[in-house]
């Protein structure tokens, strides 16, 4: 059995080089390999630091595929920081397995990997412990303060987006839970599986926007985390939630209650005030991005009003008919 160390080496050390052979990248004065990592944070900037832990058969199904694993880990922490207005800088990855096998670390390692990339955040350190299957990783962003979205920003008639589409992972969950009603797509089990965190979008979006968070568990129920922290209420166009085409093919009623219900969407939620709404929204046309208008904070009300003035709540909505 290799040892730890051994481990750490084959699938961690991406750099297969002492890190300062390597120079200095991305503020990493040391990386993976000694007591802990040495990071040099730009004086001009703030460091964000989010931690997300996924357990098996709580935070995944006990059959998703290691690759998979490694991706939703990262990309769920990548998905904290979008919703804040950071960059990615640096990750470390805390990791229990119940014991050392090649093929899974092999693509659980791929999987991570791919997405560190592609994001440009660094893997700089980790622990690595015997149990039940756990993933915990730290994400750590850098932002300017000017750019960073908090979620007590949100004003009176500020518009109300989301990225993209929303239920298509509960919509997933559902199906490999064997109680989905209607045509199954596997695009929402590669939803569920693979969520793309949206830093490309939270770019943007903080140029514009006053609140922000990330949408994990559910959207009534995030947008609620809005509206308690801005002492505001919101007002929801029920029609104008956008689902995907898989979702719009089945029952409305239950698409919506993926959508509005559901967790793991990984979508941003925002507020945009109206004097920067019209540039925000050709600057998203140019950009190629998705983000759609689903309603308008009010700050004359509490919680959440759908446009024909009925009462929306997560735990409400599912006897709503
Ligand atoms: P220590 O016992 O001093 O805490 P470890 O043996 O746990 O050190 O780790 C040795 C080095 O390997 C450290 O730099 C640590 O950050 C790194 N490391 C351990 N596990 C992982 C992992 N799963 N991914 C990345 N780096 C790791
Ligand atoms: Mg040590």
């Amino acid at each position: 059995m290799p040892s730890e160390f051994d481990l750490i080496q084959t699938y961690f050390n991406w750099n297969n080089k002492p890190s300062e052979e390597i120079g200095l990248i991305k503020g990493v004065v040391k990386g993976i390999g000694d007591d802990a990592a040495v990071l040099q944070v730009p004086s001009s900037k703030q460091l964000i630091v989010t931690t997300d832990t996924l357990i098996s058969g709580v935070h995944f199904p006990e059959q998703t595929s290691p690759h998979a694993i490694g991706h939703k880990s990262l990309a769920v922490n990548l998905s904290d920081l979008a919703a804040m207005g950071a960059d990615p800088a640096w990750f470390t990855l805390a990791i229990t397995l119940p014991e050392q096998n090649k093929q899974w670390l092999t693509a659980f390692s791929k999987g991570i990997k791919a997405l560190a990339d592609k994001a440009e955040i660094q893997l700089i350190g980790g622990d690595t412990t015997k149990g039940p299957l756990s993933i915990s990783i730290t994400a750590m962003g850098l932002a300017t303060s000017k750019q960073l979205m908090m979620r007590a920003s949100a004003k009176d008639q500020d518009t109300i987006y989301v990225t993209n589409t929303l239920g298509d992972a509960a919509a997933g969950l559902a199906m490999l839970q064997q109680c989905f009603e209607g045509k199954e797509d596997d695009s929402c089990i590669e939803q569920l599986d693979y969520p793309i965190p949206r830093n490309q979008e939270s770019k943007l979006i903080r140029q514009y926007a006053n609140a922000c968070l990330d949408i994990s568990d559910g959207f009534l129920a995030d947008l609620n985390h809005i509206l308690k922290a801005s002492k505001v209420g919101a007002v929801i166009d029920l029609d104008s939630i956008p689902l995907s085409i898989a979702l719009q093919k089945i029952n409305q009623q239950q698409a919506l209650k993926y959508a509005l219900t559901g967790g793991d969407d990984y979508e941003l939620l925002f507020t945009i005030p109206q004097e920067n709404q019209k540039t925000f929204e050709n600057a998203v046309l140019k950009e190629n991005l998705i983000c759609k208008v689903v309603g308008t904070i009010d700050s004359s009300i509490s919680g959440i009003r759908s446009t024909q003035n009925e009462v929306l709540s997560a735990e409400g909505y599912n006897h709503f008919k």
